[in-house]
């Protein structure tokens, strides 16, 4: 059998972030993807925002890992030379009853130690963002968005550099504790015996717990797929900065908002409904097309009536519906038995802006 430090499963932003923070340090380390290439789930599939930090509970790891990995981002884009902007955002309040909501959120950020976060009037808004109505907002200098693809390809070639290697179309379908380590037995037949297990597998981790003993319902682990659409408008023009609204209060999303590409182009989403089954589904029609009739038009002035639906991605995520706040898992599993096995679990947003944080965590851990 072969053995190996350790093993990574699931080339997704944090996967790779991963491979490329322990490769230094680490000379033996494998990654392991059931699909043929990286980034092909939900770090292909999403918003591509780099998040400030405004929104989530205080020293949660979700606030943590955010502040630290926007700062990281910026600073790993800028010298590898992944396309990004770092553009910021409004988040706006489109009528009376949601300016506290604003207030509060500028509070809390304050209270996260985000930078920079100011309100500003909606005339402020508006000469900024022509297109865009709002009564008033804050603004957000740090958040921007990033080419998640030059991102990933720029992890996966210089963990290549520093010896990691790259298994492809190798599922991990069962991980067995022994004395020394981990079995991690893959669909393709093979085993392999590592030392440490980092389960990094996205949509697939509950399930990657599961397989090593681990009762995720006790445990907490169990995953609710929660599907997330965008919607595209031919007749919106570039913008330069993001624009979001106060979240749902339901803490299900950031609610629907202007995704932006590194060229300025728009489109709208994503919304968020739970899927009856955890099935990876990302079929589009225009079924929930009212929904974004009902919510863009309150905030963009151009005539949207022609949007459509353009791409779509999946949350894993640990909160169930109208059920509470629910924060990143990433521990060691030593307390089970299974010191060496580290689950990354409900690695929804914001992991893509977190995965250099998140990778800089897990090599504290392990
Ligand atoms: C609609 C939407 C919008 C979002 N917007 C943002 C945003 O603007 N900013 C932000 O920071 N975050 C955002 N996120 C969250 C962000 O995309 C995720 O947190 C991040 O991409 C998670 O990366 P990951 O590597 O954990 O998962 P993934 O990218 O899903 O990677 C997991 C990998 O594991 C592999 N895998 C699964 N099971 C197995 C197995 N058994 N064996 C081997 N391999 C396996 C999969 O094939 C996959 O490649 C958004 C998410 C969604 C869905």
């Amino acid at each position: 059998m072969d053995s190996t430090d350790i093993i990574i499963i699931g080339a997704g932003a944090v996967g790779l972030a991963a491979a490329y923070e322990l490769s230094p340090k680490y000379r033996h380390i494998i990654v392991l993807e059931k699909e043929d290439t990286f980034g092909r789930h939900t770090s292909s599939r999403n918003s591509e925002t780099i998040h400030s930090g405004i929104y989530y509970p205080q020293n949660t790891l979700k606030a943590k890992l955010c502040l630290r990995g926007n700062e990281l981002l910026y600073s790993f884009m800028k010298h590898q030379d992944v396309s990004h902007i770092k553009c910021g955002k409004y988040i706006i309040a489109t009528s009376k009853d949601e300016i506290p909501e604003i207030e509060k959120l500028k509070i809390n950020g304050e209270l996260n130690g985000v930078p920079g976060l100011s309100l500003v009037t909606g005339h402020e808004i508006s000469s900024a963002e022509p297109d865009v109505n709002a009564l008033m907002g804050v603004h957000v200098p740090t958040a921007g968005v990033m080419n998640s693809y030059e991102l990933m390809k720029r992890f996966e070639s210089m963990s290549k550099e520093n010896g990691v290697l790259f298994a492809y179309r190798t599922g991990v379908s069962r991980i067995e504790k022994v004395h020394d380590g981990f079995t991690v037995h893959t669909d393709r037949g093979d085993s392999i015996l590592a030392e440490v297990v980092i389960n990094c597998a996205g949509l697939g981790s509950d399930m990657i717990a599961a397989s090593c003993g681990i009762d995720v319902d006790a445990a907490g682990y169990r995953l609710k797929y929660c599907k997330g659409e965008y919607y595209k408008s031919e007749n919106t023009g570039r913008m330069k900065s993001l624009v979001y609204p106060v979240p749902s209060p339901d803490g299900k999303s950031l609610g629907i908002h202007t995704r932006m590409f590194t060229d300025g182009t728009i489109v709208f989403g994503p919304n968020a409904y739970y899927l009856k089954k955890n099935e990876i589904d990302y079929s589009l029609n225009n079924d929930r097309r009212d929904e974004f009739m009902n919510s863009v038009p309150l905030f963009i002035k151009r005539d949207v009536s022609d949007m459509s639906v353009c791409d779509c991605g999946i949350r894993p995520k640990l909160q169930g519906p109208g059920e509470k706040f629910r924060d990143f898992v990433i521990r060691d599993e030593g307390d089970r038995g299974l010191k060496g096995l580290v689950n990354c679990i409900g690695i929804e947003s914001p992991g893509l802006t977190s995965s250099l944080a998140i990778a800089e965590y897990i090599a504290e851990i392990i």
